[in-house]
This record gives C-alpha cells, structure tokens and sequence, in this order.
C-alpha cells in the first residue's frame, strides 16, 4: 500500500488514543513503518530522532540486538501461556531480578499489562490490605493534584488533571487531593482523615503528564514519613519514571525512599512489548494469606498477565542495562541535555519555564490561545526537522531513550530550539492556518 492509501485508511478506520480526530483527518499523518537506535523511520524513508522515546517507553533504543534476539528465542519456545495457574521461567526469573533492583522491603511481584493496571492493581491491594486487617475504615486514598495513573476508572479516580478526567467525575471514587510538593497539604489531610486512609499515591520526584512538574528535595521523603506516622501505605507510580528515566534505576531510591507497593510499567520491557508489575512488600502480602474458604485471596488477573515475551524483552532490557553500565553511561547525557537545555532553549521569548529531572524535561511555553495549538505547532515544525517529539498542552516535552547518544541529544535540542522559535513567532497565523 503506498503511503497516500495507508493514510486514507488510517483515517476511514482509527480512532486514535488522546486525539482529537476532527484535527488528525485535517493533517498528514506520519506512518511509522521501522526504526533503529534513537531513529524513527516513516513510509518514505525519512528518518527521525525518536524525541520521546515513544512515549517514554524505550530506553536502550529500538531493534536492539540483544533484546531483539530475546524476544526472538522466546518465540520460538512460546509466545503465550498463562500465569493463572500456571507459572513460567521467564516470570520467574524477572521476578527475581525486580525484587533485587527495587527499594527494600518490595518482595513480591504481581504482573500486569500496562501502567493504569498497575495502579489499579496497587489501588486493589491497598484497599483490600485494610480489610483483612480488619480495618475497613481505611477505604479512602490520597492523591495528588495533576496526578496522572492512567486512563482506566480507578486510576482515574487518583488523578488529578481536569482536561482528561472531570468528564469522568460521576463514574469514579472520591479521593482526597493534595496540592503537589506542599508537604503540609498532605499533612493536613493525613491529620484529618489519617484513620479512613488506606494509601497515599505519587508520582515520585516527577508527575509526567502534568507536564514535567518536578517536587521540591525531600518531599518524596516527608511523605514517607508521614504515611509512617499515620501507618497508611505508599503507593509509588513509577511507570514513567522507572529504569534510569530521572538518572537512577527508580527514582524513589534518589530520596532513600522505599514504598509499600510500587507501579513499573513504560520502560520495564525496554519499550518492546506492553508488561506491567506491582511489586508489594511481605507485610501486604502475607495479609492475603489464608484458607480458601477465608477468601482472602487477591481476585485481579489479565489474560496476558506476565506474557513470555514481554518477560523475555524485560530481562533482556536489564541485562543490557548491566553490560552497557547504562546508568553511568547517562549522567553525562543528562549534564549535557541540562547545558544545551539551558544555552539554546530557555532563552527564547516563547518560553516561560524549563523543568527537568533526569531526561525528562518540559519546556513550558509562554501562554497563547487553546486554539493556536502551540504545542502541537512546535511538534509539527520539529517533524519537518527531523525529530518526532510529543506535547502536553503547550509543555513541549523531551525525553530521550537513555540510549541516545551526545550528538542525537545536540540534534535533538537545536531542533526543538529552532521549532519552538518558528511556532511561538507567530501564534496567531499560526493559529488561523491550524
Ligand atoms: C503512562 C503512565 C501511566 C499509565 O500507563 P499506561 O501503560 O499508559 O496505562 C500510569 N502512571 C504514570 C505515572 C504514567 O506516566
């Protein structure tokens, strides 16, 4: 099919996820069609850096060998079985290897398919903790204003961003929000509702799709403190921020946080194939034990719950992490990403604010009409300039795969520089062309 009939179906047929279709059917759409290393390839060849890691899941870069051959062995041995009833190496062994990178005290995986399960799954468990405690009182959660935990009912239930969720406000559970870094807003609600509490839940260091909002040093670890204090659970969802994104493994361990139950998910298989897990500690778990008839078990379970390949590309994932010595490999990318962040972007008239952790990163852009797309324009000029980056609102939002090399991160940079000084130039022709 050429690229011309590719898109005409593309729009008879799709409906794509956060997208406006009205505007899509207006626009050429790019057809991704392969990709190697940081590069993005489209149906007629043209290459572009992979600015956002598509979407803020590959980490070693695409068509790696190693990770490539491990998907490729594991196939030929199963592609899926089940883990209801069932148990397979793969699982057992990535389990394992999570336990032995993850805070202390995490010592029990539970698999699922992507990050909103993840977080449903850690809701679930935290909520029915409380019951087999015999405390059914603490049935309320904490979350964060902006929070983002993905797009199912509970998760949406702990978030926070109006624009995806206020729609939803009739079909989800209240929870109580706390304004994001202010270590007294949760404090004051813990003092007031501490006992209905079963878990406070956060992004640590970084809430992602609020737009890279970055918390002050030491929240992280006040929190922890006060969900010790008032013996409530922390539930740290770290689906963006897991496998080296903010510069460590996880970024709880930035602040010597360990988390009562944890959401990996995005990075975990290095961006191959959909995997998700929530680890728990002991303590949660063994309240779940029991007779069959006590019914204490956890029912929650998908079809592809832990599915082989995916194990396969996620123990692949963190051997290259080993051999490549990744994590060192990328402080100097993000020193560098930080300076040339800092040379070439922030001092451009349509920027307001750059935050950052690690390599993620949201270039806030001063504020132009909703419908001037300003983000969206930025992402159309950087495309045109060889790089494929994907906003949130009018934050331009760059994270690279930690795979990225010192001169894909220049590239990447200047072309964003140079997209955000043509898009923000003249906003409202912009805006009447869009
Ligand atoms: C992306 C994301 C999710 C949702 O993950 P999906 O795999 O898209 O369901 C949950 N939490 C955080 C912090 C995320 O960034």
């Amino acid at each position: 099919m050429t690229t011309r009939e590719l898109a005409g179906q593309d729009k008879r047929a799709l409906w794509h996820p956060f997208t406006q279709q009205q505007g899509w059917c207006e626009e050429e759409p790019l057809i991704i069609e392969r990709a190697q290393g940081c590069t993005l390839y489209d149906t007629g060849g043209n290459g572009y850096l992979d600015g956002v890691s598509s979407l803020w899941c590959n980490v070693h870069g695409h068509g790696h060998p190693a990770i490539d051959r491990a998907v490729r062995d594991q196939l030929d041995r199963v592609a899926h079985t089940t883990m209801l009833g069932l148990s397979h190496p793969g699982a057992i062994e990535l389990a394992e290897r999570l336990v032995e990178l993850a805070p202390d005290g995490l010592q029990r995986v539970f698999y699922s398919d992507n990050g909103s399960t993840a977080a449903e799954v850690a809701l679930k468990m935290a909520f029915q903790y409380w019951r087999h405690r015999d405390m059914p009182e603490r049935d309320g959660f904490i979350c964060l204003r902006d929070a983002y935990h993905g797009d199912t009912i509970g998760s949406v239930s702990v978030g926070g961003i109006d624009l995806f969720h206020a729609c939803f406000g009739p079909l989800l559970f209240d929870a109580w929000q706390a304004e994001p870094g202010d270590i007294d807003a949760i404090a004051a609600l813990l003092r007031e509702q501490g006992e209905r509490v079963a878990a406070v839940i956060v992004e640590p260091l970084v809430q992602g799709a609020a737009g890279i909002l970055t918390h002050p040093d030491g929240y992280l670890r006040d929190v922890r403190a006060l969900c010790d204090e008032h013996d409530v659970l922390l539930i740290c969802d770290e689906v963006a921020t897991g496998f080296g994104r903010t510069g460590t493994m996880f970024a709880c361990e930035q602040e010597g946080v360990a988390p009562d139950l944890m959401c990996v998910a995005k990075g975990l298989t290095g961006g191959y194939m959909p995997l998700a897990a929530t680890l728990a500690t002991e303590r949660i778990y063994e309240a779940f034990l029991g007779e069959h008839e006590d019914l204490k078990t956890f029912f929650h379970g998908h079809t592809y719950t832990g599915n082989p390949l995916a194990c396969a590309a996620a123990l692949a994932t963190l051997d290259v992490f080993e051999q490549e010595r990744t994590l060192e490999a990328v402080a100097p990318k993000i020193a560098l990403l930080h300076e040339l962040l800092d040379e070439l972007v922030a001092p451009l008239a349509g920027v307001r604010e750059i935050r950052r952790r690690g390599l993620m990163v949201g270039i806030e852009l001063h504020e132009f009409p909703l419908e001037a797309r300003m983000g969206h324009q930025v992402t159309l000029a950087a495309r045109r300039r060889g790089a494929v980056i994907r906003p949130l609102g009018d934050v331009v939002v760059l994270m690279p795969p930690l795979a990225m090399s010192a001169d894909e991160i220049c590239h990447l940079v200047q072309i964003t520089a140079a997209s955000v000084a043509e898009a923000t130039a003249r906003p409202v022709l912009l805006a009447a062309a869009a």
